[in-house]
């Protein structure tokens, strides 16, 4: 199971799909992957198996953006299948979520929270999701604050690695991590999120490493990080020097 995400001033797809195969060591049952093309269109692609099945599916779609997340399953919560492959969206298709990890009080936040939303999965995944999208919607919060809403309502025994995207603001995604490993990194290409640097070597050997409670906004020319009090830090990327 792993995470990548891309904000860019290029297309982004070749290198999600690519990242994503560099993180098949890790283990996984399904794939998918979000892309939004900054213009209205978006595209969720997601399938059981291999990585190689996903980039087929992705194949007749001619599939245009410069800001996505993909995503490849190991599954926790639920069967396999294609809905309950990753990323997730919230009901009406504003949120996008990929997640590594579980989320251990899911069941209690789904009865106490989301009694009228028709859910589309069984994962716990799609839950936080829609918890985002209910506290945005209904006490109008921004992006970054229904992320950290739904984080502070995870039980402290759940580990996570979270990327987050918002239809209405295409360029932009949300971060968040604990016990889960999650590298941002950054270039002049454009900024990266992912499990592991190896699969992100093609765009970078520059990463910030984030730590458990922190939130970062990573834009294609930006990265603002948030300490666990919410507090804006500064943190140096640091150089892998080894081969791609
Ligand atoms: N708990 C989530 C699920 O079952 C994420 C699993 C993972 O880490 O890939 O969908």
């Amino acid at each position: 199971c792993g995470i990548v995400g891309f904000t860019s001033f290029n297309q982004v797809l070749p290198t999600l799909l690519k990242g994503l195969e560099k993180l098949e060591y890790r283990g996984y049952d399904s794939a998918g992957v979000y892309v939004n093309d900054g213009d209205q269109g978006d595209y969720l692609v997601k399938e059981t198996g291999r990585v190689a099945d996903l980039e087929r599916a992705t194949e007749d779609k001619n599939i245009r953006g410069t800001s996505g997340i993909a995503h490849t399953r190991w599954a926790t919560h639920g069967g396999v299948s294609v809905e309950n492959a990753h990323p997730h969206a919230s009901e009406d298709g504003r949120f996008y979520l990929a997640h590594n990890g579980v989320i251990e009080n899911y069941d209690e936040l789904r009865d106490t929270y989301l009694q009228g939303v028709k859910l589309h999965s069984q994962t716990d995944t799609e839950v936080a999701v829609q918890l985002i999208d209910k506290f945005a919607k209904e006490e109008n919060l921004s992006a970054v604050d229904a992320f950290k809403k739904m984080i502070a309502l995870l039980d402290g025994n759940s580990a996570y690695a979270f990327l987050l995207m918002d239809r209405q603001e295409p360029g932009v995604m949300y971060t968040a991590k604990k016990k889960s490993p999650l590298l941002i990194g950054v270039s002049d290409q454009g900024n990266v999120v992912t499990s592991d640097a190896a699969a992100m070597l093609d765009v970078t050997h520059d990463f910030i490493e984030l730590m458990d409670d922190e939130v970062a906004i990573v834009e294609k020319d930006k990265v603002t990080l948030f300490n666990a009090q919410g507090e804006p830090i500064t943190r140096l990327p640091f150089h892998l020097d080894i081969d791609a």
